[in-house]
């Protein structure tokens, strides 16, 4: 039975997270926000004031009616992501990267590599929705791969350790050929071209590559298999259902800064008399208390449908479908809920006094990398009618 209440101990968990999140936003949030161009150190400060959660995050699994890893990631996420946005405690090894060596790399590739912060390059300045037209190009001399090309857009690409690049081997035999490759800072030929700045996530640095004449080891081709598949099948699957294990991470990410924005607002509104009486019927509600009503059930819809995903995921079930329905709804509830939340303050919404303003900008990327709201609707479509890529695009 689907079942998402927590017990006793994980409700633990989630408090002390957010005791440690409302220290981080404090402190750190709005300054790394107005300082984009400082990097994270690796660790903060404060990190061994929390070093209690980490033996409570490991009981966790051995106590009764704990909510399973994913389902509870998930749950930590809304609950107590906030404007915290990407700013942890302690350095993390997980980036996209990271997620597409679980999904495609042999053991020794994992054991290798999966220490290490890695990024996801796939986006070129002229591919981004459409990933299979990717024309960055990899071809084998001796016992190396050389690879040319330009990456934009990869998340995490100054303070990763390495890159998962996406090259094809051969244009003309489409999505077949495309593989893989581990390629690690410091590799000659792998030239950082730019850091962007952005409206949102200003803490999360996001960077542009030029690969040129790149030379990486045989070995560095995930998952291993040179041969070029034919064109439905080969590793372009396998690495497409890498997603389906991030995209209710980004769903729950959004709504996560909007369920904070959410707080903010009814926390500032109440001091001005305005709650929602649930008792009332609509006939007698204020449009303020309409749009309060409407911000909570954009969050709650949307965190239902990612514990929906992440819980099948959890079960070992195919969630092809609901990974793209939670991404969307976090899509959605991240651009309406957070404008919502921006007008409910009135001006004051888009000042600097509160979070609120830089929710909304955070969160707007929700609804773009990872798959972009259309892309989803794609997706989810395809899966509905049971149409394939090619019936529909
Ligand atoms: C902050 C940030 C971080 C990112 N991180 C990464 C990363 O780590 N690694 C990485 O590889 N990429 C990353 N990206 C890139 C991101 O995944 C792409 O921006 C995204 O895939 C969209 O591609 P595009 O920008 O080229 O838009 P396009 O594909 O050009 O799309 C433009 C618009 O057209 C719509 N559209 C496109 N095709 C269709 C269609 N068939 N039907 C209907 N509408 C369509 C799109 O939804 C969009 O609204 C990041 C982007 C940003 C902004």
């Amino acid at each position: 039975m689907v079942d998402f209440s927590i017990n006793e101990h994980d409700q633990k968990v989630l408090d002390e997270t957010n005791l440690m999140k409302k220290m981080i936003d404090e402190k750190y949030v709005r300054y790394y926000d107005i300082h984009e161009e400082e990097l994270l150190p690796p660790e903060l400060p404060e990190a061994n004031d929390w070093k209690h959660l980490e033996p409570m995050l490991a009981e966790r699994g051995k106590k009764d009616g704990t909510t399973k890893p994913g389902t509870f990631g998930m749950l930590r996420s809304i609950e107590c992501t906030g404007s915290t946005g990407t700013i942890a405690l302690r350095a993390i090894a997980g980036g996209l990267g990271n997620a597409a060596l679980r999904a495609q790399g042999t053991k020794e590739q994992q054991e290798k590599w999966g220490h290490l912060g890695l990024a996801m390059a796939i986006t070129e300045p002229s591919c981004g929705s459409d990933s299979k037209a990717i024309e960055t190009t990899a071809h084998l001399d001796g016992d190396e791969w050389v690879l040319n090309g330009e990456k934009i857009f990869v998340t995490s690409g100054i303070k990763c350790k390495g890159l998962v690049v996406w090259a094809t081997l051969d244009r003309s035999k489409g999505r077949g050929a495309i593989k893989s490759f581990i390629v690690m800072k410091g590799t000659p030929g792998l030239e950082l071209a730019k850091k962007e700045h952005k409206l949102g996530i200003r803490v999360s640095d996001t960077a542009a590559f030029v690969l040129k004449d790149c030379r990486v080891p045989r070995e560095n081709l995930l998952g291993g298999k040179e041969e070029i598949a034919a064109e439905k099948g080969g590793d372009f699957k396998g690495l497409m259902a890498t997603f389906n294990m991030t995209r209710p991470g980004v769903g729950a990410g959004g709504t996560g800064m909007i369920k904070h924005a959410s707080k903010i607002v009814i926390a500032e509104l109440k001091k001005e008399g305005v709650e929602v009486d649930w008792e009332q019927g609509p006939a007698k509600r204020s449009a303020l208390q309409e749009k309060l009503i409407d911000l909570e059930a954009q969050i709650e819809s949307s965190a239902l449908t990612v514990y929906c995903a992440a819980w099948l995921a959890d079960s070992g079930k195919p969630n092809n479908l609901e990974s793209s329905v939670a991404k969307n709804k976090g899509g959605d509830a991240s651009r309406h809920g957070g404008l919502l939340a921006v007008e409910l303050l009135g001006a004051v919404g888009i000042t600097e006094d509160h979070l609120v303003e830089k929710d909304w900008r955070d969160a707007r990327i929700t609804d773009i990398y990872e798959g972009t709201g259309e892309i989803n609707h794609l997706i989810i479509a395809r899966a509905l009618l049971n149409y394939t890529s090619s019936d529909l695009m």
